[in-house]
């Protein structure tokens, strides 16, 4: 019912979640600066954007309610549940012969409302791209998000991790070719969720979001031969040119900080098709937007994995302040003394670039940073409740570990009362 990104903002239209600003703003820092003080916030919607035809939609998904929503579920376990098991499970989207995309074209980049975001930004970026590409050699397919960096109105110069999209681009490069790409803009926020998703090569994320919407994404085949979401607003045809490299950055990436300049490969626009009054979706860096796109998923196997090895998991949170990236918190019900530290080697386990993970009990909010410290304060003894290891892989978007190894410590703190004492002394009493 809510499978295109007009339909979604529609629904939280007539909730009082959209934000209209009928200012003109400019894409050059102005409209980044209104997303950044409304984080968590509204869907925002600026109508009148200068130099550009196209209006900006922005924060879809920077609420978890409406993250739940887009996932058809009411609890985050039941998100999590849904998520993984799609991801499992993904369906084959029916392929129209039409879509709405193509009433319009243009040549170059220039038609879109691109956004620099930060001053000291390399230049403006699109954030919220997926990039949907084929195997050369096997009928596979992948979705994912990439930065891309806007060079001239031509070419991107696009940040390809040592994934799913890098290693299909190796194989066409190894055969002499280009990887032909559809980089798809402002789709069903179910879509943006399994695009931010990392399921095993093979399994096509767009197949994945089409799962939970119980076989209503509609495909399209895009004039490159590449299956795109039928309701999508912009779609850039184009394709990652054979060991062509640029620098790519500064750009701010989840931490908030700025990460290094890289030599990345470049993306050569062939054609740009978008909806008559498209659309264009923004998304600002290291916002909760991001941060819960980023990090949804990776809460739900740390929520999965650790379930595994005790009984009772009551929630998982990647918190806010640790970037909803590097620091999470547990709290569960203890069947036996040792279960809080299993749970931490098991959260480690599920999600490599975790720094910190503190377990509580389950009267504690993950939610509430200060009921967490209460926990601290007087559940918790550094001499026997603490675990530190030390020269681990980490994450390469913590500016304190090692920038040349990667290497990094992790600090495991086990915040929940001890079994063998009287409950009562670790009661918080209520009035
Ligand atoms: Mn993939």
């Amino acid at each position: 019912m809510y499978e295109d990104l007009r339909s979604f903002t529609k629904y939280y239209d007539e909730r009082g979640e959209v934000k209209y600003y009928e200012t003109q703003l400019s894409t050059n820092l102005e409209i980044a600066r209104e997303i950044f003080y409304n984080d968590e916030g509204d869907i925002l919607f600026f109508k009148r954007v200068k130099n550009y035809k196209l209006p900006v939609v922005a924060n879809v998904l920077a609420r978890r309610s409406r993250l739940l929503f887009a996932l058809k579920s009411k609890s985050n376990a039941e998100a999590y549940t849904r998520l993984l098991e799609a991801s499992r499970n993904p369906l084959t989207l029916r392929e129209k012969d039409d879509a709405p995309f193509l009433e319009c074209s243009a040549k170059d980049l220039r038609a879109l409302p691109i956004l620099k975001h930060f001053s000291a930004d390399g230049g403006p970026y699109i954030t919220s791209g997926i990039v949907v590409a084929k195997d050369v050699d096997e009928d596979i397919y992948n979705a994912s998000f990439h930065r891309l960096q806007v060079i001239d109105p031509q070419h991107l110069v696009i940040r390809v991790v040592p994934r799913h999209l890098y290693t299909m681009m190796r194989k066409a490069w190894d055969k002499g070719k280009d990887l032909e790409i559809a980089i798809v803009l402002g789709v069903s926020p179910t879509v943006m969720i399994a695009a931010a998703a990392s399921p095993p090569y093979g399994i096509f994320e767009l197949e994945v979001a089409n799962r939970i919407l119980e076989g209503s994404l509609e495909g399209f085949r895009s004039p490159n031969g590449i299956i795109v979401p039928r309701m999508t607003e912009i779609v850039i045809q184009g394709r990652i040119l054979r060991e062509t490299f640029h620098n790519e950055g500064p750009f701010v990436d989840i931490t908030g900080t700025y990460d290094i300049v890289r030599k990345q490969p470049v993306v050569e626009v062939e054609k740009v098709y978008l909806r008559e009054n498209a659309w264009y979706e923004a998304l600002l860096p290291s916002g909760s937007e991001h941060r819960l796109l980023m990090g949804f998923e990776r809460e739900a196997r740390i929520w999965d994995t650790v379930r595994r090895v005790v009984p009772r998991v009551k929630a998982v949170r990647l918190t806010k302040g640790g970037c909803g990236w590097l620091h999470c918190v547990i709290s569960l019900k203890k069947q036996s003394e040792g279960d809080a530290k299993n749970a931490i080697l098991a959260a480690f386990a599920a999600h490599p670039s975790l720094k910190l993970v503190i377990v509580v009990d389950e009267d504690i909010d993950v939610e509430n940073p200060m009921e967490v410290e209460w926990a601290l304060a007087t559940r918790f003894q550094a001499s026997k409740d603490l675990i530190i290891i030390n020269n681990v892989r980490g994450s390469s978007l913590d500016p304190s570990a090692d920038q040349e190894t990667l290497l990094t410590s992790k600090m495991g703190i086990d915040a929940t009362r001890s079994l063998f004492k009287s409950k009562d002394k670790f009661e918080r009493v209520k009035p």
